[in-house]
């Protein structure tokens, strides 16, 4: 009766794929143009290696050309810096992006500062977070997770305007600029950390919540308010030894306690996970766009 709406984040980033595609062939009849996409891995990491493989699918699947560039652990801080530069100057290349986290003997500042702010599909240069965070500031480009949680809420038809946020971290990927965009969109907001006092109380006065965190189940259901719509990023491994590969994914939020008291939730997974793509896809078509000046 009273159980809240699920979020599908799953459907919702194929109908956005859908959507790229066609601007992708739209494109490429008026003007003869293909998108472009450089992801480059660094390191042996095997999760980064699985996040490059699925971009790379991903762009394939709506039109995008991926180029894929593997620079090994053992490489210069230069070599890696060689390797933006050369996809700076391609007018091919429409969008880079670095796997993060880069090797320890690597500085992740001046890495990210190296890629084009107008290739800068990540939305992680300094300036384009700077721009997001400024009033009257347009940036090329915003973080692709925050992005699709936003577009989530957009798409759902959930007002944003005039009402108490609250995000749950403050990480530069995630956390900051979600606040921030919630801001823009004229949210009143509210940022719960690791040092936050009693955050069950701040929490419980949001109207939307945003958690990304990396807690399994921290958000109880009686941490919320009754009605709150609530976009969980967290993704938590947890044993589960009915599972074939002994652990399953959570999110930061109890699920089965927040479907109770809010009106709107984002199951884990199928939910912000599918939309960080989706929105990685949109930035490097509009990215190809503005180059052409084609709308
Ligand atoms: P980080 O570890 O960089 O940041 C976590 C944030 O949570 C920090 O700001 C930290 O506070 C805060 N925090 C930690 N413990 C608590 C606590 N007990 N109460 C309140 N705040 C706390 O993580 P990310 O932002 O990179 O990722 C967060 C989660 O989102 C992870 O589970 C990750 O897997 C997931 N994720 C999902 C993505 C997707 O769906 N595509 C993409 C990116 C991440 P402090 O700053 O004080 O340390």
């Amino acid at each position: 009766e009273n159980a809240a709406k699920v979020i599908d984040g799953k459907e919702v980033a194929k109908q956005i794929r859908k959507e790229i595609a066609v601007e992708i062939s739209r494109m490429k009849d008026a003007i003869g143009v293909v998108p472009g996409l450089a992801v480059i891995l660094v390191g042996d990491r095997k999760d980064s290696a699985t996040y490059v493989c699925n971009k790379k699918k991903a762009c394939e699947a709506v039109g995008i050309n991926s180029f894929e560039v593997h620079v090994p652990e053992n490489s210069t801080e230069q070599e890696l810096l060689d390797s933006i530069s050369k996809f700076n100057e391609d007018p091919s290349v429409h969008g880079i992006l670095v796997q993060l986290p880069l090797p320890s003997h690597m500085n992740e500042e001046k890495i990210l500062n190296a890629v084009g702010i107008e290739k800068d599909v990540d939305g992680f240069h300094p300036l384009n977070i700077g721009r997001l965070a400024m009033r009257g500031r347009e940036p090329l480009f915003v973080p692709c997770t925050p992005k699709g949680c936003i577009e989530l809420l957009h798409r759902y038809g959930i007002e944003i305007k005039g009402k108490r946020a609250v995000v749950i971290g403050r990480s530069n990927i995630v956390g900051m600029p979600a606040a921030l965009l919630l801001q823009r969109e004229d949210a009143t907001v509210t940022i719960v950390h690791s040092r936050t006092k009693n955050p069950e109380d701040i929490i419980k006065q949001a109207d939307i919540v945003i958690s990304a965190v990396g807690q399994a189940n921290m958000v109880r259901g009686s941490w919320l308010k009754p009605g709150a719509v609530v976009i969980d990023v967290g993704i938590n491994p947890v044993e589960d030894a009915e599972s074939p590969r002994g652990y399953r994914l959570i999110g930061d939020v109890c699920y089965e306690e927040a479907i109770e008291v809010a009106s709107a939730v984002t199951p884990v997974p199928g939910g912000v996970g599918p939309m960080t793509i989706a929105m990685l896809l949109s930035n490097t078509l509009s990215s190809a766009k503005r180059v052409h000046n084609f709308r």
